[in-house]
C-alpha cells in the first residue's frame, strides 16, 4: 500500500522549543531542527511518507512577511509533489500566518498548521500529538475544501476567524466565527461544519506575491479609555499606507482619535474598523456610520486578520477605492 506523501514545513515556535527543565516555564522557542522534531512523533511513518523542509526556525513573535512569502513559495513550488502540507509554527502569530496562507496558497490540497503550547522538553509536551493530528488531517481528502486549517489540541479550525484566546493553556485556540469545524481522533480528521463553497471567499492565489519584497505597511491601532490620535498621526507621518482600528465594542472609536483617522481618509488612505472584542462582527453603520466617515467596516475579522486582508488588497490594487475594499471585507462578514 502506498502511503500519502506529506511535506512538513517547519518555521520554529514553542513546538521546536527547548527548556532547561521538564517542569519549569522558561524555555527558548525555535531550537529543535525540522528532522529532529518529526522524529519525535511516534507512528508518523506508518500513516504517511514524510518529507521535511525547514523554512525558518524562529519564535513566531518574530514572524515577518519575508517568511510568509518564503512559506508560500515553498508550498507553491512543491504543490504537485505532495498530497498535503503541514506547517509547524509558533502559536503567537498562527492567526496571521494561517490567514495569509489561506488567501494565497493554491486550492485543492490540505494545508494544515500546527504548533504547541509546551516546549519539546516539557512533561506531556503537546507538540508530537499535534503534529500527528496535523499529518492525519493533511492526508485526508475531506480536509481539502476547507483551505488552510489549524490542528491544535485535538480540534480543527479554519484560518479565517482563528483566535488565540489563552496565554498559556493548551486549549488556547478558538474561532471568532463559531468554534472548531472538526476534530481529530484515532488518526482521522472528522468535520462537523461544512466547508465554505469554493470561490465564495476572496483569494489572492494568482498574485505576483513571490516577487514582492514587502507588503503595504498597515498599522493596527488599539483603543483604550482616553486614547487619542497620537499613534495614528505617527504612523501616517512614517508613511504607513493604511490603518486598522481595534475599537471598543462594535468598533467604536474615541472622539479624540477621530481627527487623525479623518485626515488619513482625506489623504486617500484606507481606515478599516475592527474591534478589540474577542467575538462578534463590527456592523456597518452601527454607532459609527462607515460611509459618512469614509471608513471600511472589517466585519467579523479580528484586527490582525483585517490588516492582512487590507495588505493583500492594496498589494493587488494599490488604488482600490473604499467601495472596492468594503465589498471585499463584506465577503467575510458572516
Ligand atoms: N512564543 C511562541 C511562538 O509563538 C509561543 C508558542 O509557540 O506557543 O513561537
Amino acid at each position: 500500500m502506498t502511503l500519502p506523501r506529506i511535506e512538513i514545513l517547519t518555521t520554529g515556535g514553542t513546538i521546536a522549543g527547548k527548556g532547561g527543565s521538564a517542569t519549569g516555564s522558561s524555555y527558548q522557542s525555535g531550537e529543535v531542527g525540522g528532522d529532529e522534531l518529526v522524529a519525535s512523533v511516534p507512528g508518523l511513518s506508518e500513516v504517511a511518507e514524510i518529507s521535511v523542509r525547514q523554512v525558518a526556525n524562529i519564535p513566531s513573535q518574530d514572524m515577518t512577511e519575508e517568511v510568509w512569502i518564503a512559506l508560500l513559495a515553498a508550498i507553491r513550488e512543491d504543490f504537485g509533489k505532495f498530497d498535503g502540507f503541514v506547517v509547524t509554527h509558533g502559536t503567537d502569530t498562527m492567526e496571521e500566518t494561517s490567514f495569509f496562507l489561506s488567501l494565497t496558497v493554491p486550492s485543492g490540497k490540505p494545508v494544515v498548521l500546527t504548533g504547541a503550547m509546551l516546549p519539546s522538553t516539557a512533561v506531556s509536551a503537546d507538540g508530537p500529538r499535534n503534529i500527528f493530528n496535523a499529518v492525519c488531517t493533511a492526508k485526508s481528502p475531506a480536509a481539502a475544501p476547507y483551505g488552510v486549517l489549524v490542528a491544535m489540541n485535538g480540534e480543527l479550525f479554519t484560518a479565517r476567524g482563528l483566535y488565540k484566546s489563552k496565554t498559556v493553556a493548551l486549549d488556547t485556540f478558538t474561532s471568532r466565527l463559531g468554534g472548531a469545524v472538526g476534530w481529530t481522533q484515532n488518526g482521522e480528521a472528522h468535520f462537523s461544519v461544512p466547508a465554505a463553497p469554493e470561490g465564495s471567499l476572496p483569494s489572492f492565489r494568482e498574485s505576483k506575491l513571490l516577487r514582492a519584497s514587502a507588503l503595504p505597511r498597515i498599522a493596527v491601532l488599539f483603543t483604550w479609555a482616553g486614547a487619542d490620535g497620537t499613534a495614528a498621526s505617527a504612523y501616517l507621518d512614517a508613511g504607513f499606507q493604511g490603518l486598522v482600528t481595534a475599537g471598543f465594542g462594535d468598533g467604536n472609536i474615541p472622539k479624540a482619535m477621530m481627527p487623525a483617522l479623518e485626515a488619513a481618509v482625506r489623504s486617500g488612505l484606507p481606515v478599516v474598523r475592527s474591534s478589540r472584542c474577542a467575538f462578534g462582527p463590527v456592523l456597518e453603520a452601527g454607532e459609527v456610520d462607515d460611509r459618512k466617515y469614509g471608513f471600511v467596516c472589517g466585519g467579523a475579522l479580528s484586527a490582525v486578520q483585517c490588516r492582512i486582508l487590507l495588505q493583500l488588497a492594496l498589494f493587488e490594487r494599490p488604488g482600490a477605492t473604499r467601495e472596492d475594499l468594503q465589498a471585499l471585507f463584506r465577503r467575510f462578514a458572516g
